[in-house]
């Protein structure tokens, strides 16, 4: 963390208590965090809407979400900070469908993972189906802090150490773990990777029923009237205030910053910058569900394509009534060069016919969303509570800090409120309640 040395100015009447800077799931937990102790507080929002990376648009009763957004129910701090039976978690089908080598299989629920049938010898022979089922059985039985103990590597070769053959890397783990970590590369550190195979054994993978915006739209709900202003972007921060592009300056007690990665690193210069994965979401629209039913489907190929989804066998609300919307994911800066992320669409499209088994001749192609920092990297070694106290009264939050999740951002802003709380005497109250969402 660098060091800073501010001065202190005057505040106003008007000034709050504390100013969080971005109203992505980060600042908006460690405002209800904050305001929840009695608190004033001001979020400030560059964009013209909250939610930062979680948000949805709405284009001829098709809802498209920036990017397929997958929650899991195994995840602690999205159940304690949010209502998740308000969000109406839609599960998706157990285990995820991979499609490898111009076939289709159901694998991935660790008590299915040594069986026959369904997997076919896509994962290898019985004695690697059985290595990964036990694999991902004892992952799921693992207490976090022992595998946080473990040594850390990349999770290529914490696999290949676990004597899980090259099959079942390239034909299960290497596309799952693309599509819950967006790295085909497998260079995340292997306690990231090991975390995130604990939590898919254990828990659901599902998607809010209103779309991914309906997360942020939550936590916001829960704050002050007129706590958020959106549309205020910063420009500076100190510990007494922040300066904005056009609307004066802001005075506080205390300035967290909640922005992602990149900006943040820009308003407080010597801040670490992570590397990102890109991810591409392409979403079709059909008359009808190519698949008929909410699975994930993983391409174990080397196509250009991570996964996909029919988001309206997730939830009806996805699409208009007799129509189907279909999500696609594209790691990485693939297909730029001809075109840029449309340019590529017409061998998605093409790929898609491959994975469903359907034509897509009649596919409409309805939009794309390029995100060039979705997903900060978690090379090895990966700390996992990065300081959020950058001094006294100056703090900073987002997925960077923590782990690159939801949860990663929920906890960061937890984190980084009950510091100011510590920092401002109230931390009794923080430790009674333990932040009341
Ligand atoms: C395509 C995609 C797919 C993903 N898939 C998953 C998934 O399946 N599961 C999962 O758990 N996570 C997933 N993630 C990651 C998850 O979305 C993020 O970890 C999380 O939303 C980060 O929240 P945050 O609050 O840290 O940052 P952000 O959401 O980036 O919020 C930061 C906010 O700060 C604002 N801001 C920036 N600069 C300023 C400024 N100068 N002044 C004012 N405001 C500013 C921004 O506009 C933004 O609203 C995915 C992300 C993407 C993009």
């Amino acid at each position: 963390m660098p060091a800073y040395d501010f001065i202190r100015r005057s505040r106003q009447p008007s000034d709050p208590d504390v100013v969080v800077v971005g109203a992505g799931l980060a600042g908006l937990a460690a405002a209800r965090a904050l305001t929840g102790q009695g608190l004033s507080v001001q979020v400030l929002e560059a964009a013209r809407r909250i939610g930062g990376r979680m948000a949805s648009d709405e284009l001829d009763g098709f809802r498209l979400d920036h990017g397929i957004h997958l929650l899991n129910t195994d995840h602690p701090e999205p159940a304690r900070r949010l209502d998740l039976d308000r969000l109406d978690l839609r599960p998706l089908a157990p285990g995820v469908l991979v499609h490898s080598a111009g076939r289709r299989y159901r694998a991935g629920v660790p008590q299915q993972a040594a069986g026959r049938g369904a997997l076919g010898g896509a994962l290898g022979s019985p004695l690697e189906r059985a290595r990964l089922a036990a694999s991902l059985n004892r992952l799921a039985a693992t207490p976090v802090p022992r595998l946080l103990a473990r040594p850390e590597t990349t999770a290529a070769r914490a696999l290949a150490d676990r004597g899980l053959g090259g099959r079942t890397v390239d034909g299960f783990l290497r596309p799952l773990l693309g599509a819950l970590l967006a790295d085909r590369s497998l260079t995340t550190s292997s306690r990231v990777a090991d975390l995130v195979l604990r939590s898919y054994a254990r828990g659901r993978l599902c998607l809010p029923a209103g779309g991914t915006a309906s997360v942020p739209a939550q936590l916001a709900e829960g704050l002050p009237a007129g706590t958020v202003r959106t549309g205020v972007a910063v420009t500076a921060v100190s510990a007494d205030g922040v300066e904005t592009a056009r609307h004066g300056r802001v005075g506080a007690q205390a300035v967290v910053l909640a922005c992602d990665a990149r900006s943040a690193a820009a308003l407080l210069p010597g801040l670490r910058l992570p590397d990102f994965h890109p991810v591409t979401t392409y979403f079709h629209a059909a008359d009808r569900s190519p698949l008929g039913e909410p699975a994930l489907l993983l391409d174990a190929d080397r196509s250009g394509v991570s996964h996909t989804l029919v988001l309206s066998d997730v939830h009806p609300s996805y699409a208009p009534a007799g129509r189907a919307l279909v999500a696609t994911t594209v790691l990485g800066r693939r297909g730029y060069d001809i075109g840029g992320p449309a340019g590529f669409e017409p061998v998605v499209r093409r790929r898609l016919a491959e994975l469903y088994g359907a034509s897509t001749a009649g596919w409409e192609f309805l939009s794309v969303r390029h995100a060039p920092d979705a997903v900060p990297a978690m090379p090895a070694p990966h700390h996992f509570r990065r300081s959020v106290r950058v001094l006294a009264g100056l703090y900073v939050c987002g997925d960077h800090r923590d782990t690159s999740s939801v949860q990663g951002a929920l906890v960061s802003g937890r984190r980084a409120a009950q510091a100011v709380l510590r920092d401002l005497g109230l931390e009794t109250a923080v430790r009674a309640s333990d932040v009341a969402a």
